[in-house]
C-alpha cells in the first residue's frame, strides 16, 4: 500500500490485513514498554489545516510508538495563513525529508492532489478531507465493532451480516462516507437514518439504504448504532428548525436508548454534542464504545503507518 486516501476501493482483504495488524499493535499497547523500533529514522509530518483533537493526538501517539520522528504542523501560525500554497508546503516537507504525511484539509480531495502531484514522494494518509472521507476513522470503527463482537478471536474476521445504523448529519459527514464503503465492503448491512435535508442528493450508488424514521430503526435492534456529530461549521443554511426539534426526532435520547436492546453497541466518532445527537446516558453507558474508539484509533493508525512506511515503499496505490 502506497497511500491511504479513501475506503472506497479498499478491497476487503487489504482492510482485514489492516485490522489484523492493528490487533498486533494493540498487543504492544498492553506491554510494559509500549514502543516498537519499526519506523526508527523515518519522519512523519502531521499536516493539519483543520482543527482536530483526537485524530492529531492519535496519529502522533501512533507514530511515536513506532519510533518515528514526528513533526506537527498546523496551518494556524504557519506560512499557510500568509497564503502559502499546498504545493509550496508540500515542497518544504519534501525538502526536510518527510517519509509520511498525515493530512487533514477542509477541501475534499486535497490528500489525493498531494498523492498525485509529484511534489513530494511521501506516503500520504488522509486524516479527513472536507465532507469526503476519513478512512482511519472508519477503520477504527470497524476494528471496534469486530472486537466487541469477537473479542480476542477477531483476527481474520469480516463483518458479514452485522447490522449497522448510521444516524444524523450524513450530508456533511466524511465519517459516514468512509464507514459506508468500508463496513459494507466487509459484509455489513448498512442503513442511514437522517432528516431528508441532511441526506446527500444522490445516494443511489451507495451500498446502504436510506431511511428517515429513527424510532423505526431503533426498533429493528441493530447490532450497531453510530451517531454522527451535527457539523455546524459546514452548514451554510438552515437544515432543521432548531436543536430541540433535531434531538426530539433524530437524537439518541434516553427513551430511544432504553428501547435499544442491551446487545446493541452505541458509537460516536467525537466530538460529541451531548444532549443534541446523543444523551449522556447513552454516551456513558456500557454499550457505548466512545472511549474504546479513541484507544483503538492509535492501534489502527499504527497499522496504517506501518503498512505504508516500513520496508519497500514501491507498489500500487
Ligand atoms: N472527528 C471527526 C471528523 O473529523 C468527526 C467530527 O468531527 O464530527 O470528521
Amino acid at each position: 500500500m502506497r497511500h491511504l486516501l479513501t475506503t472506497k476501493g479498499l478491497d476487503s482483504d487489504t482492510a482485514i490485513t489492516l485490522l489484523d495488524v492493528a490487533e498486533d499493535m494493540a498487543d504492544v499497547a498492553d506491554r510494559e514498554i509500549r514502543k516498537l523500533p519499526t519506523l526508527r529514522g523515518k519522519t512523519v509530518v502531521n499536516l493539519f489545516f483543520e482543527d482536530s483533537t483526537r485524530t492529531r493526538i492519535s496519529f502522533e501517539a501512533a507514530a511515536k510508538r513506532l519510533s518515528a520522528d514526528v513533526i506537527n504542523f498546523s496551518a494556524k501560525g504557519s506560512s499557510v495563513s500568509k497564503g502559502e500554497s499546498l504545493k509550496d508546503t508540500a515542497q518544504t516537507l519534501a525538502a526536510i525529508g518527510a517519509d509520511g504525511v498525515v493530512i487533514r484539509h477542509p477541501a475534499s480531495g486535497a490528500p489525493q492532489v498531494l498523492a498525485d502531484s509529484g511534489w513530494i514522494d511521501a506516503g500520504i494518509i488522509n486524516a479527513g478531507d472536507g465532507t469526503h472521507e476519513h478512512p482511519t476513522q472508519a477503520l477504527l470503527d470497524a476494528f471496534t465493532i469486530r472486537r466487541r463482537l469477537h473479542g480476542k478471536a477477531s483476527r481474520g474476521k469480516d463483518l458479514d451480516g452485522v447490522t449497522v445504523t448510521i444516524v444524523g448529519d450524513i450530508l456533511h459527514s466524511r465519517v459516514a462516507r468512509s464507514n459506508v464503503w468500508l463496513l459494507a465492503g466487509l459484509g455489513a448491512d448498512v442503513t442511514l437514518v437522517a432528516p431528508p435535508t441532511l441526506v446527500p442528493a444522490d445516494t443511489s450508488g451507495w451500498p446502504a439504504r436510506v431511511e428517515f424514521d429513527l424510532d423505526a430503526a431503533v426498533d429493528t435492534q441493530p447490532d450497531v448504532v453510530m451517531m454522527l456529530r451535527i457539523q455546524a461549521e459546514r452548514m451554510h443554511g438552515s437544515f432543521f428548525p432548531n436543536s430541540r426539534e433535531y434531538s426530539r426526532r433524530w437524537g439518541l435520547d434516553d427513551a430511544r436508548f432504553a428501547r435499544l436492546g442491551t446487545d446493541s453497541i452505541v458509537m460516536h466518532p467525537g466530538p460529541m454534542n451531548r444532549g443534541l445527537e446523543i444523551s449522556s446516558m447513552a454516551a456513558d453507558s456500557q454499550q457505548s464504545t466512545v472511549r474504546e474508539q479513541v484507544a483503538n484509533g492509535v492501534s489502527v493508525r499504527m497499522a496504517a503507518l506501518y503498512l505504508l512506511l516500513s520496508g519497500d515503499r514501491e507498489g500500487t496505490k
